[in-house]
């Protein structure tokens, strides 16, 4: 295969054949707030715990200015079973006041403008970006992606910006929201961070850490 750019294009052919319902985020969502909401609550949580959460406290919270006379332990109750509840819960409060004060209320869409809200990193930033506004500045890379795309494309960094940096060198900006999605979906089931599955990874034959012999 002859570059980053060809070897992506048949990367993504394949992941989406073999991922196709996981072509958007997985999480539940109504409006750029719950998303951001439902975003933060997934930091080390799986997206399916975070789905049982979330329809109980947005039937509670409805707006994003609900929050904004909370204390983080009126959200005890409702994210309690997520991991890093505590911190999670004052952070949507702060963040819910941040927005309220800078942003008259409304989700911004502004990458330097979203990394400015207490609890949100470029990755949080980037899913509302995707998927809420379908604005791509970037490209989400979460511990599945920092996993599978140095298996695939030998980064050799845990670093998430440098991997997002290069990965939108040779990713196609039209790809940058799928293939968060997709590499995700790999992670999750053959490529964990754990084990490698690479028998039944489609890419096992133009992967450079394939343990199956080409
Ligand atoms: S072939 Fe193996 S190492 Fe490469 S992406 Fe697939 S599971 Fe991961």
């Amino acid at each position: 295969m002859k570059s980053a750019k060809d070897k992506t294009t048949v990367i993504l052919r394949r992941l989406k054949k073999r991922y196709p319902e996981e072509l958007r985020t997985r999480l539940h969502y109504g409006n750029p707030w719950e998303l951001l909401v439902a975003t933060m609550l997934s930091a080390q949580s799986q997206d399916a715990q975070v789905n049982k959460v979330t329809p109980a406290l947005f039937r509670k919270y409805p707006n994003i200015n609900d929050y904004l006379g909370e204390k983080p332990t009126d959200l005890y109750p409702y994210v309690r079973t997520l991991g890093l509840y505590r911190n999670k819960s004052k952070n949507i409060i702060k963040a819910a006041r941040y927005i309220n004060d800078n942003f008259n209320s409304k989700v911004p869409r502004h990458m330097e403008q979203l990394v400015q809200i207490p609890g949100v990193g470029r990755k949080t930033a980037n899913v509302v970006q995707g998927n809420a506004f379908g604005i791509m500045e970037g490209i989400a890379i979460d511990t599945h992606c920092i996993t599978v795309a140095n298996r695939l494309f030998l980064f050799n960094t845990n670093n998430a910006e440098k991997i997002e940096n290069k990965m939108m060198e040779f990713v196609p900006k039209r790809e940058w929201i799928n293939v968060t999605h997709l590499l995700i979906a790999l992670g999750r089931d053959v490529c964990t961070a754990r084990r490698k599955y690479c028998k039944n990874c489609v890419l096992n034959d133009i992967c450079p850490s394939s343990t199956v012999n080409k």
